[in-house]
C-alpha cells in the first residue's frame, strides 16, 4: 500500500490532519491503534475524567457550521461527550473510511533514494508514504512503575489512561488509588463515593483549584455563538490559547497591597479553573509572587480539610503552576470523609505490592482494587516506543539522546517529512491543544501543497536552525519558574528520562514565529 499522506493517531490530531489532506486531494490514510476515534478522550475513560479547558473553547475552529451546530451541555465537558464530540466530526466530515482501527505503527524508516517513509505496522505489513504526520499525542503512553510485587496482586488493577470500556464499580470495595496529579485528582471524590475504603498514595502533594463546573448557561453560549470567531481570535492571543473571558493580569505582585492580591486570588478561586494562575502578573515569573499564590491555596486547603495533619499533608510546598495546575471538584473536602485515608509515601515510596494489598514502611493497607493514576511518559514517549529511522538509518531514540530536538517542534533535522504534531519545542501541553493541534495541522498541510505546487519532494530542518530554536525554547522556560519542579513537563517522572523542559511557552509569539518561516520561504528548512 503506498499513499501520500499516512497519519499516525485519531485523536483531535489526527482526525483534523485527515480532513486537510483529504481537501487537499492527497491519498491520505490513518493508523490508529485504538478501536475508536478521539485518543485521549478514548483511552482516558476514569472517573470523572473531564476537560480543564472550557467547553466552549476545547473544541475545533475550522468550521464554523461544525462550531455553530455542536452544543455542549456542561461549562466543562465530560470525557464522554467530548469522545460524542469526536466521535461526531468524524462521521460528519466521513473520516472513517480513512482511519483504519486497531492496527499500531511499530516502526518507520526513511527511503534515502525513494524520499519515502516505510511504515510498519503490528500486522507485519509495510506501507509507504511520501509524508509520515505522527498525531501521536503528548499523553498517550502510560506510565506505569515498577513497584516490586504488583504482579502478585490478587485484586483488580487499573491505570487511569487505560481505562476498561466496561464500567467499574467500586461499591463495596477497598481501593488504593497511586499518584496525586491530575488524573487522580479528578477520580478520587467519586472513587470515594463508592467504594467502601479508598487509600491514596502520596508521593507528592498537588495544587488543585476547584472547577465550579455548572451546566452551560444557554445565554452564554449564544453570546459566543453569535460571534465566534472573534472569541477565538481573542483566546489565540493569551498565552495559553485560552481564557479571554478573564485575561491574566498585568499587575505585578509588588504593585497591589496584600489586601488587593487576596481580592484577586479570591475572585479567581470563586470564578474557578486554570484562570486561577493568571490572578498576577508575575506569578509565573517571580517566586515571591508565585509563593504568595501558593500560601492562598494553601490556606484554602487548611480551611476544607478538617484534620490539621491531613492538611499538612495534602499541602504543596513546591512553586504553584510549574507542575501542571489541577481543576477538581471537591477534591480537598474529599479526605474529611472517613472512608478515605492519604498515605504519604514521599519519604519511603511503596515497599511492596503483596497479594493481598499494599505495603508502604512496614503498615500494610489490604485492598481489592487498585489505580494506577501515575500519568505518562508524556511528549516523547510515544514517539521513542516506535522505531523511527531517519537518513542514514540514525534513529530517533539517538537523535533525542540528550532530550527532545526540534525544529518549531514540527520536524527533527535527519528526518525529512516526518512531520510532527504539537511535538517537543512547540506550545502543545502549555496550550488550549486543541487550538496548538489546529495550529500545526494548517502549517503541516499549507507546507505539503506549497511543497507539491513547486514540484518539490521533501522538506527538512537544518540542524543549525534546530539547535537554535532547542536554546530559545530552553531561554523561555528558563525566565520562568516553569523549570523548579519535578514535572513531567522536564520528564522527571519517568526513571532516567533526560530533564529538559519539552513545551514552549507562549502561543501568540509561537504563531508569529511558524507563519515568519513561512513568509521567508520555509527559513530554517532545506527544501528539495
Ligand atoms: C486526562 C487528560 C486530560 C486532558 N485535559 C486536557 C484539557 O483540559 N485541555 C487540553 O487542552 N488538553 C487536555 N489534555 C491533552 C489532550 O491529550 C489533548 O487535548 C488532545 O486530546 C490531544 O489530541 P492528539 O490527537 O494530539 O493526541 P491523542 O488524543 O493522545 O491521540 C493520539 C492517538 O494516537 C494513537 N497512537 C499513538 N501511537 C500509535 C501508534 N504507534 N500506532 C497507532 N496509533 C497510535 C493513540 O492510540 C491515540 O488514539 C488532556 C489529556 C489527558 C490525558
Amino acid at each position: 500500500m503506498s499513499f501520500e499522506v499516512l497519519i499516525v493517531g485519531a485523536g483531535f490530531a489526527g482526525l483534523y490532519m485527515l480532513h486537510r489532506a483529504r481537501s487537499l486531494g492527497l491519498a491520505a490514510r490513518v493508523f490508529e491503534a485504538a478501536s475508536g476515534v478521539g485518543g485521549t478522550w478514548y483511552w482516558n475513560r476514569y472517573p470523572g475524567a473531564r476537560c480543564d479547558v472550557e467547553s466552549m473553547e476545547y473544541s475545533y475552529q475550522f468550521d464554523d457550521q461544525l462550531q455553530q451546530e455542536w452544543r455542549w451541555s456542561e461549562r466543562f465537558a465530560t470525557q464522554p461527550e467530548i469522545m460524542r464530540y469526536a466521535n461526531h466530526v468524524a462521521d460528519r466530515f466521513d473520516l472513517r473510511k480513512d482511519i483504519r482501527f486497531n492496527i499500531r505503527v511499530v516502526a518507520a524508516t526513511y527511503d534515502d533514494i525513494g524520499k519515502r517513509w516505510k511504515v510498519r505496522t503490528d500486522d507485519g505489513v509495510e506501507t509507504s508514504a511520501q509524508f509520515l504526520v505522527m498525531a501521536t499525542g503528548c499523553l498517550s503512553t502510560a506510565n506505569r512503575p515498577d513497584i516490586k510485587g504488583l504482579e502478585n496482586f490478587d485484586g483488580a488493577v487499573y491505570h487511569t489512561g487505560e481505562w476498561p470500556h466496561e464500567e467499574v464499580d467500586f461499591t463495596g470495595k477497598r481501593v488504593g488509588v497511586i499518584g496525586t496529579g491530575s488524573s487522580a485528582i479528578q477520580s478520587i471524590p467519586i472513587i470515594a463515593g463508592q467504594a467502601r475504603k479508598l487509600v491514596v498514595f502520596q508521593r507528592t502533594a498537588n495544587y488543585s483549584v476547584p472547577a465550579h463546573n455548572a451546566p452551560l448557561d444557554p445565554a452564554y453560549e449564544a453570546r459566543i455563538k453569535a460571534d465566534y470567531a472573534s472569541f477565538r481570535a481573542r483566546n489565540s492571543l493569551q498565552i495559553n490559547a485560552f481564557g479571554s473571558n478573564l485575561p491574566r493580569s498585568p499587575v505585578l505582585a509588588r504593585d497591589m497591597t496584600p489586601q488587593e492580591r487576596r481580592a484577586a486570588f479570591e475572585a479567581r478561586w470563586e470564578y474557578g479553573g486554570l484562570f486561577f494562575l493568571g490572578a498576577l502578573g508575575d506569578l509565573l515569573l517571580d517566586k515571591q509572587a508565585n509563593d504568595m499564590a501558593a500560601e492562598f491555596v494553601r490556606g484554602k486547603i487548611r480551611e476544607i480539610v478538617r484534620d490539621p495533619a491531613v492538611a499538612e499533608l495534602l499541602s504543596p510546598k513546591q512553586v504553584i503552576g510549574c507542575k501542571r495546575l489541577c481543576v477538581d471538584s471537591g477534591y480537598y473536602a474529599t479526605f474529611n470523609r472517613p472512608n478515605v485515608r492519604l498515605v504519604d509515601i514521599s519519604k519511603s515510596g511503596i515497599d511492596q505490592i503483596t497479594p493481598a494489598g499494599v505495603r508502604v514502611d512496614g503498615a500494610s493497607f489490604e485492598l481489592d482494587s487498585l489505580v494506577f493514576a501515575t500519568g505518562f511518559d508524556a511528549m516523547t514517549g510515544t514517539l521513542l516506543k516506535i522505531d523511527i529511522r531517519g537518513r542514514g538509518g540514525r534513529t530517533l531514540r539517538e537523535a533525542w539522546e540528550a532530550g527532545p530536538r526540534t525544529y518549531l517542534g514540527i520536524n527533527v533535522a535527519g528526518f525529512p517529512n516526518l512531520f510532527i504534531i504539537a511535538g517537543p519545542g512547540s506550545p502543545s501541553v502549555l496550550t488550549n491543544m486543541i487550538v496548538s493541534i489546529e495550529q500545526h495541522v494548517n502549517w503541516i498541510a499549507d507546507c505539503i501543497a506549497r511543497l507539491r505546487a513547486q514540484g518539490r519532494a521533501s522538506i527538512e530542518a537544518r540542524p543549525e536552525a534546530q539547535e537554535a530554536w532547542v536554546e530559545h525554547v530552553n531561554a523561555v522556560a528558563g525566565r520562568t519558574l516553569y523549570t523548579q519542579c519535578n514535572s513531567w513537563y522536564v520528564g522527571a517522572n519517568i526513571p532516567g528520562k533526560k530533564r529538559v523542559f519539552m513545551p514552549l511557552l507562549g502561543f501568540p509569539d509561537y504563531v508569529t514565529k511558524c507563519d515568519e518561516v513561512v513568509a521567508k520561504g520555509y527559513e530554517g528548512f532545506d527544501i528539495s
